[in-house]
């Protein structure tokens, strides 16, 4: 367990971790296709918001239990409470400082196969382009 400072990219949004980083995660669900999105995973009691929360913008879709965040200057994906673990979040890796995401294995996960109950924004998600 080691402390890890992250920010967005205009310094808007600052959080601080207190985790292990053991691997990160991609995920196919339309959302993270567009957003590229690179993760990691941790607890909500490893997360530290340090910034006021009326720095982030959140956007929900679909069943509208996952929350996503987004600095509401620079408009980076900071950080997103999940769907599947409510209780976790799901932090973007490029914004953890001074760390080399290249030296940590990454899992692909599955979110295409998530239900889609939404018709907001789109009534249909065609699935990632292959
Ligand atoms: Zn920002």
């Amino acid at each position: 367990m080691r402390e890890y400072h992250g920010s967005c990219h205009c310094g808007n949004v600052k959080f601080l971790l207190n985790t292990t980083i053991s691997e990160f995660t991609t995920c196919d669900c339309s959302l993270c296709v567009k957003k590229n999105a690179h993760m990691l995973k941790v607890h909500e009691s490893e997360f530290t918001l340090q910034s006021d929360w009326d720095t982030v913008s959140e956007y929900q879709w679909n069943t509208r239990v996952a929350r996503h965040y987004f600095c509401k200057r620079c408009g980076i994906y900071t950080f997103h409470r999940k769907r599947s673990a409510p209780e976790f979040f799901g932090i973007n890796v490029y914004c953890i400082d001074n760390l080399d995401a290249s030296s940590i294995n990454t899992v692909a996960t599955e979110g295409a196969n998530m239900t889609i109950e939404c018709t907001e924004p789109r009534d249909v998600w065609p699935g990632p382009v292959r």
